[in-house]
């Protein structure tokens, strides 16, 4: 394994914000666009022989960064700008897809002009083929295949049953769960939390709805009986002033 993944600069990045930035280290996804920082994620991109360009300035607390080997990125600028002038919005979703290393009937499916989701206007008001199956799925078998559960938060495949989209997100999960099963399983909760991904996962979202509850309390119980002990407290003190 890279020594990498067990050393401090890892660890102290976000797990959800690994697992993108791991599959780009591993060469199993070309590039990645990707939240960063200005300190141990720029050592990382450095040390992986990765360049990463910014989306942010040079103020701002988060990075936002394009992210794969220098070649690609000089490759997907260049496809990107020229010629700039006659490209249709279908034109930079292929150019992103190919970058991002989505299949390429997925990517076509998205480049339709009924599919390119209106500015402002939810995930869920589009009509992708992917949810309405996945939501089938669930309704029919309570469950849907796991491999869906690897896919980063802009990947949506152009159908349930897509084969090169299952094939590819075996890739990714067996990069993530041999590399980083922390970054894995973060990956996998991200999932579990769409529509209608959450519907089969009733269990875990209960438990956690659960777990919230006891901390809120716990934090409710530890301030008020802090606040009695620091009455008690004041109380003494000030009796033995006046004594
Ligand atoms: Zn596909």
């Amino acid at each position: 394994m890279n020594p990498l993944y067990a050393s401090e600069d890892w660890r102290s990045i976000d797990p959800f914000l690994r697992a993108e930035l791991l599959l780009v280290i591993e060469d199993v996804k070309p590039g990645a666009f990707i939240a960063g920082d200005w300190g141990p994620f720029q050592r990382i991109i450095r040390e992986s022989d990765l360049e990463c360009t910014s989306r942010s300035s040079q103020y701002d607390i988060h990075l936002h960064a394009c992210v794969a080997a220098p070649e690609r990125l000089r490759e997907f600028f260049r496809d990107k700008l020229q010629p700039l002038t006659n490209k249709t919005v279908a034109d930079i979703h292929r150019i992103d897809g190919k970058f991002l290393g989505y299949p390429q009937c997925c990517v076509k499916e998205y480049s339709h002009q009924s599919m390119i989701r209106p500015f402002g206007a939810k995930k869920s008001d589009t009509k992708h083929p992917f949810r309405r199956e996945l939501g089938a799925m669930i309704a029919e078998h309570g469950s849907y295949p796991a491999v869906f559960d690897y896919r980063p938060p802009a990947f949506t495949p152009c159908s349930a049953h897509c084969d090169d989209a299952i094939a590819t997100l075996n890739t990714w999960k067996d990069a993530l769960e041999r590399n980083d099963p922390d970054a894995a399983r973060a990956l996998v909760e991200f999932n579990w939390e769409g529509e209608p991904e959450r519907e089969a996962h009733k269990e875990y979202w209960d438990a956690l709805t659960k777990e919230r509850e006891l901390q809120s309390t716990r934090q409710w119980f530890l301030g008020t009986y802090n606040a009695q002990f620091e009455a008690q407290l004041r109380k003494h003190k000030k009796l033995r002033a006046i004594s």
